[in-house]
């Protein structure tokens, strides 16, 4: 039997990994479908302290992945399936293999939101994406125009990355002024190749008969009226969703699927804690889900020495 199971592998997984290791407790780290997390679609990240000229997202998780081996965590590829917490051990399913396990440490992040559009999904990998680090090279994208939507911090960093291929690069955003910091906000503003569609919102993707993004249609929220922009990639920004489904009715979530710890790290269940984005819609940042893998890893360190008295 395991004494620590880690679901994730982002900043939060990984800090937790680092620490109950040194901790001396061995623990197993399931990667999820993208090892590294979500942080290693990004580019440079400038705001993780200790690095004064920034750092590649993936390079950080590389680096904080062979951290946590050194101190002998074990991080396996593996999906969970499905969870049995209702007592010791705990159970999970991971692709299909019965794992069992003293505690747990849920740091299983966020996805991607998706609009919600029918065509959005025909289109999806044909054009319309969630990652430009991932897509913005494909020769599709290159010399064209390109439609960024959102108007976060990950609206604003995909938008001037996209400068890079793109003629041009619309933002379209459903209010009239960027949620992102101040200075992504400003930075994008005042790029010449970004120019933002303000107080609108996409209602279509074009074409799905031609099974590639030729355009989108484009709604103006305060006339209603539709026009069609044309563009040979969508990339879709608009924030995140938990991945908690797997938990739903078993540990305490929102109604949007964020986990809700009852003290600390601590779930309503005994030995189960939790970490990172999965739990957190306020601060959501690489350094704090680290701080919260972390917290957790000492919660389940002191878990386990409470169990041996
Ligand atoms: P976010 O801050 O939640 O922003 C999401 C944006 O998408 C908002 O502007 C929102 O509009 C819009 N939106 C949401 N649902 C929509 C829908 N159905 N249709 C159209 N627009 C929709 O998400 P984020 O930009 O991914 O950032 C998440 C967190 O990561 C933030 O804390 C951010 O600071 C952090 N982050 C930091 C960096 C960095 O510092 N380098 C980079 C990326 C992300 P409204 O404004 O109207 O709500």
């Amino acid at each position: 039997m395991e004494k620590v199971v880690i679901i994730g592998s982002g900043c939060a997984g990984l800090t937790a990994a680092l620490y109950t290791a040194r901790a001396n407790l061995q623990p197993l780290v399931l990667t999820g479908l993208q090892p590294g997390g979500l942080l290693t679609t990004t580019s440079i990240v400038e705001n993780y302290p200790g690095f004064p000229e920034g750092i590649d997202g993936y390079e950080l998780m590389m680096r904080l992945q062979k951290q946590a081996e050194r101190f002998g965590a074990r991080v396996q590829f593996g999906t969970v399936d499905s969870v049995a917490l209702g007592g010791q051990p705990l159970v999970l399913t991971v692709d299909g293999e019965r794992l069992e396990t003293e505690t747990l440490i849920i740091a299983s992040g966020a996805g991607h939101r998706h609009l919600g559009l029918p065509s959005e999904a025909l289109l999806e990998k044909k054009g319309v994406t969630y990652c430009a680090t991932c897509d913005g090279a494909l020769p599709m994208f290159r010399n064209q125009p390109l439609v960024v939507v959102g108007g976060g911090d990950s609206a604003c960093e995909e938008a001037t990355y996209l400068t890079r291929f793109a003629s041009v690069v619309y933002l379209i955003h459903r209010r009239d002024s960027l949620r992102a910091s101040r200075i992504m906000a400003e930075r994008t503003l005042a790029n010449p190749k970004i120019k933002p569609i303000w107080n609108s919102a996409v209602t279509e993707v074009l074409d799905p008969a031609l099974d590639k993004v030729t355009g989108v249609k484009v709604k103006n929220l305060l006339t209603n009226e539709e026009s069609v922009l044309d563009c040979a990639g969508l990339f879709v920004a608009i924030g995140h969703v938990p991945n908690t489904a797997i938990f739903k009715g078993v540990i305490n979530m929102d109604e949007n699927g964020y986990i809700i710890p009852v003290r600390g790290t601590e779930t309503n269940i005994s030995g189960v804690f939790v970490a990172g984005d999965c739990s957190d819609h306020v601060y959501r940042q690489a350094i704090t889900a680290a701080g919260q893998g972390c917290a957790a890893a000492i919660d389940a360190e002191r878990y386990l020495a409470a169990r041996l008295e």
